[in-house]
């Protein structure tokens, strides 16, 4: 048997891993499971098909429980050969990717992490004899006396309704988080659909290799913040108040409210004002109400506020993920068997230390309505497992 079980490989899985280590809980009486064949597939995927080269958040949020610990990496380690990036940008000193990639890698080797890993999916969870949890995954039960739930939003890419009927293998639309490969842009008339950080970096990015300039479409105007969410969300300033809030909506409004949506920071929107200069990119500012294939497979985009519509031969959205709780049916059902606590909108109802129920954790989405605006981002993942870790000492 495991001690700890920790369900999903990404940022937040890995984070509250190392969390636990550092704690002093051996690796062997750890497990990940994830279905993919190395820890943070999905981070390393999603960050490079943007084509960004800097994180949005600062260098003290890795997945190292000592803040400065990327900063001192990035002083020990030799330059990376050929590399083009500094790597921190200032002024809030954002570590570049290569540099926040090959701290995560140093970090799951340091750990032996990456030996942890079982490449499974959970689908499953009940608890037929106390203490410990079984876990039915794709390659048979597994048996815990503690979980640490980190299955996050990765896997539910949002479809907006017009375009769910072009929701299939070989279409010319595709979500930018699809886990299919995106097609080669060159040459293709691409239509990039949000208003995000994710749409406009993927815009330009796309711009740089297309031979036609790149439409962006988005519903509203540029928005600019430096974070996501104003950086007094991480500490007592703001979540002291929040966590008095009893009503559970209350907090989800202050959640909702507290996100910088949609926005970008500013050396994003300056490289968006350069392209759309260079007449690389061309934006639109617009809402899609509906969407026809012809039958050479071009597709017809219709805009609120144009007559005619938009001619395209790829669509690609980059319109974030669905609100829904991560886990599904799976989740769905231990929660009605194992009788856990949720909020009207699904989302679990959870202590302090973020205990769904004895012996279960959550971390990611899931940790929200007590963590706040910054539950989903980096800065969240060491929140969560800072917790994690100071529950599993008692
Ligand atoms: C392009 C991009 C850039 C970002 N940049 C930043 C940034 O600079 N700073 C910042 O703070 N945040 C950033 N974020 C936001 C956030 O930090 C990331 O989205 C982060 O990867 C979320 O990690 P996660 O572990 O919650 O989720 P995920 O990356 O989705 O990982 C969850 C894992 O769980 C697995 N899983 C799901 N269900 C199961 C199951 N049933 N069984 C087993 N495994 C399962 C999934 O396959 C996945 O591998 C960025 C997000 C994106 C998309």
């Amino acid at each position: 048997m495991d001690k700890w079980l920790v369900i999903g490989g990404g940022i937040h899985g890995t984070c509250s891993a190392i969390a636990l280590r550092e704690e002093g809980v051996a690796a062997a009486d750890i497990t990940i499971i994830d279905p993919h064949h190395h820890l943070l597939a999905r981070w390393q995927q999603y960050t490079q098909r943007t084509g960004m080269s800097y994180l949005r958040s600062p260098g003290v949020h890795h997945l190292h429980p000592d803040p400065l610990h990327l900063h001192r990496f990035a002083l020990q380690r030799p330059q990376p050969e050929g590399a083009h990036h500094q790597d921190f940008m200032l002024p809030h000193y954002r570590p570049s990717l290569e540099l926040f990639r090959a701290h995560c890698e140093a970090l799951i080797h340091e750990y032996q992490l990456d030996q942890r890993l079982l490449s499974a999916r959970a689908e499953g969870l009940s608890r037929p004899s106390l203490p410990q949890f079984t876990v039915e995954t794709s390659l048979g039960p597994l048996h815990a006396r503690y979980l640490i739930l980190a299955m996050g939003a990765g896997e539910q890419p949002h479809w907006p309704d017009w375009a769910k009927p072009f929701k299939r293998k070989d279409s010319p639309l595709q979500h930018l988080y699809d886990p299919n490969p995106l097609p080669t842009l060159q040459e293709k008339h691409l239509v990039v659909v949000g208003g995000g950080l994710s749409a406009i970096q993927f815009a330009i990015t796309a711009s740089k290799q297309s031979s036609s300039p790149v439409m962006l479409l988005m519903r509203h105007s540029l928005r600019i913040h430096a974070f996501d969410s104003d950086p007094g969300w991480l500490g007592p300033k703001k979540l002291n108040n929040f966590r008095q809030i009893r009503d559970f909506s209350l907090r989800r409004r202050l959640i909702d409210k507290a996100r910088h949506r949609g926005s970008v920071p500013l050396d994003i929107a300056r490289q968006l004002w350069r392209a759309l200069r260079e007449e690389r990119i061309q934006l639109i500012h617009d809402q899609i109400t509906g969407a026809t294939l012809n039958r050479n497979q071009s597709l017809r985009l219709y805009l609120n506020k144009r007559a005619d519509p938009l001619i395209t031969d790829r669509v690609v959205l980059a319109t974030g993920f669905g609100r829904q709780r991560p886990g599904g049916k799976w989740l769905e059902k231990a929660i009605a068997e194992l009788g856990l606590p949720v909020h009207t909108d699904n989302y679990p109802l959870v202590d302090s230390h973020l205990r769904w129920t004895e012996g279960i954790f959550v971390t990611g989405p899931l940790a929200e309505l007590e963590l706040g605006p910054a539950a989903r981002n980096i800065a969240g993942a060491r929140m969560a497992a800072a917790r994690i870790r100071a529950a599993s000492r008692v």
